[in-house]
Formats: C-alpha cells, structure tokens, sequence
C-alpha cells in the first residue's frame, strides 16, 4: 500500500464532478469576456519565479519545489501560473502595439511546500485571468468585474471586495522607508518572522496575523500618504467606477497580497457564509507594472490579473451547499442473463450509445436479481434484459424501472421503440434525455 504524498489529495468521483463544473464555470465566464485559454508547462526555469515572484515572498524563500534536473538545470515546479502566462506572452510575442491587450485565462495545478490544513494543500489548483497591455484604469476594474461575475455564477453571495492600492515602486520606495523608521522602534517585541521581513521587505510585515503585532500595523503608517499623483487619481476612478457597477468594497490600507509583482490596485473576494462562518480570502489579484520587464518583455508593458484557488471554491460550495444536484443516472442497463450473450450485449450497447442513450452493461454475470439490483443502483431509467427466449426471438426485454412496466421489443426497433418512450415521458421530471437526434 502506498500513501499519498504529504499534502497532496485525490479528486475523484463526485467531487471531481464539483471541480469540472468549477472549472467550467470560470471558464466560460472568462471566454463571455473575451479572454483565451493558456497551458504553459508545469515546470519552469526557477530563476523565473525567484524575479517574479520575488525574492522576499514567503513563496520563493520556502515554498518552492525546486530541484535540478539531470543536466543540471535549475527547475521549480510552478508555485503560481502567472509567471509562466507572462513569460509565454512574451516568448510567442503576443505584445505588438496592435495586438494588446493579451487576455488570457488558465488553469491547472501549482506546488507549494506549505504546512498543510484545512483547504491547504501542497499541490492544488488555480484558476485566473492575466490582462496583459493595460493601459487604462478601467481594465483593472473589467478584472475585477471578471472574478464577481464569475463568483456570482457560482452562487456566492455577501462577497466582500477588499481593495488596495499600493503604489508605484517609487511611492513604495519612499513608504518603505518611513515604515522601516517606525517598525525600528517595535521590532524587539515582534514575532521571528516580522523581523525577518523587516529586512526583506517591510511591507511583509503589514500582512502579519499575530495578534500583538497586528496592534503595532494598526498605528503605522499608511500608504496612501505616500502615493504619487498619478496612483491616487488612478485610484479614485477604480473605486468611483465599482461604486457604478454595484461592487461593495472595503479599503484595507494593509493589504499588500504575498507576491512581489503587484503595484497601484490589489484585491480580494472574501466570502462569509450563510451560516456567519468567515472563509476569508477565495481568490486575489491586482495590478502589475514591472513583471513584463522583469521577465524580458517590453518595460512600459503593464498587466492586471488574478487568481482563484479551486480547493478552497469547492470546500466552501460544499459546506454552504451551494451546488445543485449532479445528476450521474443513466438511461440503458443491458444485462444478459448468460455470459455466452455477452457479446450480443456489447453490440446492443454500442448502439443505444450511438444513438444518444447513456448506456452500461453489465459483464459481471451475477443473475437476473443481482443485475436489477445494479440497475437500480445505478439510477438507471431502462434495464434491458437479454435471456434465452430474447436470443432465439432476437428481440430485449426493456423494463421501464420508473413506473415498472415492461415489454418485449424487436431488437430491429430498439432505438425508435426507446426515442419514442422519451418523447412520451411526462412524468413532469427533470429527466436529461439524452437524445442526439436531429431535432434537439
Ligand atoms: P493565502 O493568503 O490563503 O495563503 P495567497 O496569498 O498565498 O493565499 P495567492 O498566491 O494569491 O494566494 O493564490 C490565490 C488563491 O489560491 C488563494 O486565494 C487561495 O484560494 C488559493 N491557494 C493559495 N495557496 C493555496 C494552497 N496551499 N492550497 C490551496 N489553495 C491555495
Ligand atoms: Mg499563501
């Protein structure tokens, strides 16, 4: 027996089922945008992340799967996608004048050696947008509109947008330095990791859950005081512009999100439950000036994204009962009553399937009883049963398993005997009939 890998989880089954109508949601919510599907590979050259993601972010300092690979390359296993959206656009070059914005979407799995808990994993999924080519405030809020919508489709509601602007470097350059003045004088009694954030990257530290220390950010200083003209102004239509499309937001001066890559707007979608439990943040993002230069695109290129954990959506949809009914019934159960009809099932099946009929068979050979019992268990509509009488008369007995009737059919018209049994049904149920016929 072999375990899974410390942090690692299997989707299977139903839950699977949960994560591809997730999946599919955002995506068709990002394609009714206009944005396009990205796979970039799952492993990159690390150097990509250490000067993207940065070198002071919790990520790259501990989280990395990094190793070298038989030549001896450098080689992490993507922690974000972000990164390797970018340096995709950039590689293809995607950026020409006429050709921006790039709108892109994603999704697949990312690696981080985290300490794993409820909803974090080691390996998990993401999906986002990256809009790459900004030039216009108003892109950061068609992101941001992008990821409601999306998680409105999705049913959540009493969505908390926490929004933030951070800034252009220089603002933050200057900001720094007055907060490295300020936490200077508090750092003896701040917890271990403050005080190496401290020297990293003082902003870290206004992102800090420990309680005491949460106390010292509250009185620190705040950045807007040190914006540029142009941040603010910037600022000021992205929340003028939410306020018209309807968007609550709450400012939180401390929010500075844990890459290193954003500048001017950041942001969050936190989600309270129905039941008051606080799920905190379900997906984060915001604007970034200096990544496409960072990794060799053209310095003035600006971009504006976001990403949504799929783990954490599908805990909190599960919890909040926030997905419908999946419906896994089929339609046909062929069931022979003799393994030497087994071969003729096959072929019966292979029609009902060529004619839109979900359809299983049953090669287990357990009787007429045993097989029933599956058919049912299998929320089958029909069990079509296969015995000595049927072979010799090339006919099938189809059992209607919801009302219980059944009745002898020429196997020749099998398929028109069960088109028009659907066609019938008016059992006011919400049956799918799976029909691939002309007329639907
Ligand atoms: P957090 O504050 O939860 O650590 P983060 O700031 O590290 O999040 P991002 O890097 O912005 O998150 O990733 C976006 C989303 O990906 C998060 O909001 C979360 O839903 C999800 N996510 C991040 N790390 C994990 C993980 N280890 N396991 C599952 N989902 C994760
Ligand atoms: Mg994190």
């Amino acid at each position: 027996m072999f375990n899974l890998v410390k942090g690692t989880h299997d989707v299977i089954l139903t839950e699977a089922d949960k994560y591809s109508y997730i999946e599919q949601t955002l995506i068709q919510v990002a394609e009714f945008f206009n944005y396009k599907e990205f796979r970039t590979p799952i492993i990159e050259q690390s150097e990509l992340f250490q000067r993207s993601v940065g070198d002071s972010s919790d990520i790259v300092r501990k989280e990395m799967y990094t190793f070298f690979d038989k030549g001896e390359r450098s080689i992490t296993l993507r922690p974000e996608l972000t990164a390797g959206v970018i340096r995709s656009i950039v590689n293809n070059k995607l950026l020409a004048l006429g050709d921006i914005p790039v709108k892109a979407y994603y999704v697949g799995p990312c690696f981080r050696y985290e300490r794993p808990q409820q909803g974090r994993y080691r390996q998990f999924n993401q999906f986002g947008v990256e809009c790459v080519g900004v030039v216009s405030p108003y892109r950061d809020v068609e992101v941001i509109s992008l990821c409601y919508f999306a998680l409105k489709v999705l049913g959540f509601e009493n969505l908390k947008l926490v929004i933030n602007c951070i800034g252009d470097e220089e603002s933050r350059t200057n900001y720094k330095n007055v907060l490295r003045d300020y936490f200077g004088k508090h750092l003896d009694s701040m917890c271990a990791d403050c005080k190496e954030r401290y020297n990293l990257n003082v902003l870290r530290i206004l992102d800090c859950k420990v309680p005491t220390d949460q106390e010292i950010v509250k009185n620190a200083p705040k950045i807007e005081d040190y914006l540029t003209d142009k941040s603010k102004e910037n600022f000021e239509k992205v929340k003028k512009s939410l306020d018209e499309l309807g968007i609550e937001y709450e400012i939180d001066t401390n929010l500075v999100r844990g890459l290193d890559y954003y500048s001017d707007v950041v942001f969050e979608f936190h989600y309270t439950s129905s039941k008051g439990l606080d799920y905190g943040a379900l997906c984060g993002g915001g604007h970034y000036n200096k990544l496409v230069q960072e990794i060799g695109g053209p310095h003035e290129v600006e971009g504006c994204g976001f990403a949504i954990g799929i783990e954490r959506i599908a805990s909190v949809m599960s919890d909040d009962n926030l997905f419908n009914e999946i419906d896994e019934s089929i339609d046909c159960y062929v069931m022979p009553l003799d393994v030497t009809y087994q071969g003729k099932a096959i072929e019966i099946a292979t029609a009902l399937r060529l004619n839109g009929f979900k359809t299983d068979v049953n090669l287990e050979g357990k009787g007429l009883k045993g097989m029933l019992k599956k058919a049912l268990k299998l929320s089958s509509k029909y069990a079509l049963i296969l015995g000595e009488d049927e072979i010799k008369t090339n006919t099938i007995v189809v059992k209607d398993l919801t009302n219980e009737t059944q009745e002898s059919v020429n196997l020749a018209e099998i398929i028109s005997y069960l088109d028009r049994k659907e066609d019938e049904c008016s059992c006011g149920c919400d049956h799918h009939h799976h029909h691939h016929n002309d007329e639907e």
